[in-house]
């Protein structure tokens, strides 16, 4: 089986790339997807692999990922990328000041276009914001705690076997293991 992998983001294809090890060929393509603005990152994914089928033609996934804070209301949601390249994870930190509701999930949908269907496959982590520790991951991961660990402090193993990411890959990984 072989799989593209559509991503600007590294981190992402290193984790997709770590996840189908053994199961599937995966190889990334850096193209830059336009991204539509939507409340559900599971549109913002099917949109994105929509329009690199068009380009590429075999099959490929998209990732879009989301970053929800229960007391800030699901902010900032399907916009993480925009606020972590702005404000930051710092900048995340001092709207939580004194805030004692600390919950908060990603959520993150995967998008496989093969040129006859496009599906989308969702996974969800919940867990807490804190205080930065940890030097593994990527963007939010050193201020989100899951199980007494931030996402940063576990190895890319660890962080593939729990992560929202793993979780809609296996729910992808099913669906191609079943039509098989
Ligand atoms: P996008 O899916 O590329 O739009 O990513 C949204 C934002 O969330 C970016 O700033 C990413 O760095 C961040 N992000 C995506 N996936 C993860 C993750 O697994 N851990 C932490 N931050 C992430």
């Amino acid at each position: 089986m072989k799989i593209t992998v559509v991503t600007n983001n590294p981190h992402k294809a290193r984790e997709i790339g770590l996840f189908f090890g053994g199961v599937a060929e995966v190889t990334h393509v850096a193209l830059e997807c336009p991204e539509v603005r939507d409340n559900s990152v599971k549109t913002i994914a099917e949109k994105k692999a929509e329009y690199a089928y068009q380009i590429l033609k075999r099959p490929l996934i998209c990732d879009d990922t989301g970053f929800y804070i229960h007391a800030l209301r699901g902010f900032p949601g399907p916009y993480a990328a925009f606020v972590q390249e702005t404000i930051g994870n710092e900048g995340i930190l001092r709207l939580m000041e004194g805030v004692s509701d600390r919950k908060a999930f990603f959520e993150t949908a995967i998008a496989y276009a093969d040129g006859n269907d496009i599906r989308v496959f969702s996974g969800r982590i919940q867990g807490r914001v804190v205080a930065p520790r940890g030097t593994g991951g990527f963007g939010y991961d050193p201020i989100f705690e899951w199980r007494g660990r931030t996402l940063a402090e576990m190895s890319p193993e660890e962080k593939n076997r729990v992560s929202h990411r793993a979780r809609a890959l296996r729910r992808l990984r099913d669906f191609l293991i079943a039509r098989v």
